[in-house]
């Protein structure tokens, strides 16, 4: 077979610990027997990071809004610990906040279900993804300690708009959200849901919250009326609900529904999701910017897999998150490019996993949801070579 010829590069991210072990591995035995891949790579190891003064981190980012298309490992984000362990000259902030404050895209994170794996929750038999708008809110959020016979005021332009001044020992806080971010945010969500054909949620709390996130509400619904004549078409729907209301429609749902949250409640619900979906594991993640694709693995990078990989062991870590990314990332660098084998190659790839699972070939952490009689456990070297020969016959 000719290998695939790409006319654009995709970013490479490079990562750390066991993912990066992994998405080596990856690379060399699910994509380049088969494409002519042209990458722009970027190394985002700790060291790296640290031997650039993470400027990489930022180069990396600059490069997917120049090539629109970008596959990230998962790397380590530093804390005390690294500091010593990597002999850090700083404790460098997470390589993740950095590319989407810079990308400010919208984080989708979507489970890749299987019929073989049971889903905690028996009602859903398709995926629940989440969009979070990953900017502002308590995120920017200042506190403020304010005594008793204290009096805080809040002005604006000098005019008081409010002050606060209690007879007992307060805390206090403050936050915001950008208009056009939330503008941007409501839009990628009604294109994101057409894309996917899935019906659309949005949640707040502005029954109690009126001022605040009625804004929220009123953007979505705003924004509603540019999509309804296409909504309707694709036989999909648009909900706003109270958030409580929201959590009690969609736990007895059946699924295929993209639900659209502000930061806090996105950041904790997409681990609520994750978990009924069996594991992290099997959770795609993606930053969707302007016109940038940036492709990623929810989890991390498995340090604990590593430390014994370090000590030789094959282990058993599950690959599919990994190689869903470099498959979302060429399928999206073929449909931009009109290179219709780069984009059926992402999409037999995949094809590719799901059969290896299906027929039973599984890592240690699936082995508790498996709902078929016989599976053989497969470390993660093994799992690769089951989807290579699956994805051989497919091609
Ligand atoms: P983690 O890497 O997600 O792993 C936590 C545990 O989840 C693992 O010990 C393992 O459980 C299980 N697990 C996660 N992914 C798995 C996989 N592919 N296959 C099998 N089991 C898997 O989280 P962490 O250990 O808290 O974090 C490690 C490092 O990753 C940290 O430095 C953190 O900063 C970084 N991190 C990066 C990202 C990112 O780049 N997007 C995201 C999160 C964390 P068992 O040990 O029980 O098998
Ligand atoms: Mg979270």
């Amino acid at each position: 077979m000719e290998k695939i010829k790409m006319q654009n590069p995709i970013v490479e991210m490079d990562g750390d610990e066991m993912t990066r072990v992994i998405w080596k591995d990856i690379k060399s035995e699910l994509l380049e027997p088969y494409i002519d891949l042209n990458i722009d790579y970027y190394d985002l190891s700790m060291e790296n990071r640290n031997d650039t003064d993470d400027k990489v981190t930022l180069e990396s980012a600059k490069a997917v809004e120049k090539h629109k298309v970008g596959v990230k490992c998962a790397t380590i984000t530093a804390n005390e610990d690294r500091v010593e362990e990597f002999n850090l000259k700083k404790i460098y902030p997470s390589p993740n906040a950095t590319i989407r404050a810079y990308l400010d895209g919208v984080m989708f994170r979507e489970p890749i279900v299987f019929d073989c794996l049971n889903i905690l929750v028996p009602t859903w038999k398709a995926p629940i993804a989440i969009a979070r708008h990953s900017f502002g809110d308590i995120y920017v959020s200042k506190s403020f300690d304010v005594k008793e016979g204290d009096e805080l005021k809040v002005t604006i332009n000098g005019e008081e708009k409010y002050s606060y001044a209690p007879d007992y020992h307060a805390i206090f806080l403050t936050q915001y959200n950008k208009i056009e971010s939330i503008k941007y945010f409501a839009h990628e969500c009604f294109k994101h849901a057409l894309e996917k054909k899935m019906d659309l949620v949005f949640s707040t709390k502005d029954t109690v919250v009126p001022g605040y996130d009625s804004v929220f509400k009123d953007i979505f619904n705003e924004a509603y009326e540019d999509y309804k004549g296409d909504f309707e078409k694709a036989g999909i729907r648009y909900d706003y609900y109270l958030i409580d209301n929201a959590i009690a429609k969609i736990m007895r749902s059946e699924g295929n529904i993209l639900w659209a949250l502000k930061n806090y409640d996105g950041d904790v619900m997409s681990d609520m999701i994750s978990t009924v979906f069996g594991s992290l594991s099997l959770m795609e993640s993606s930053i969707i910017g302007k016109d940038t694709y940036l492709y990623e693995a929810a989890h991390g990078t498995v340090t604990a897999h590593y430390r014994r990989y370090q000590k030789g062991e094959i282990t058993s870590t599950n690959s599919v998150a990994l190689i869903f990314t470099w498959a979302s990332g060429l399928e999206k660098r073929g449909e931009l490019d009109g290179n219709k084998n780069l984009n059926e190659f992402g999409i037999k790839l995949k094809k590719a996993v799901k059969d290896t699972i299906e027929a039973g070939f599984i890592t240690g952490d699936l082995i508790s949801t498996y709902n078929k009689k016989d599976y053989v456990k497969v470390n993660y070297l093994e799992f690769i070579q089951k989807v290579k020969e699956f994805l051989e016959k497919s091609l």
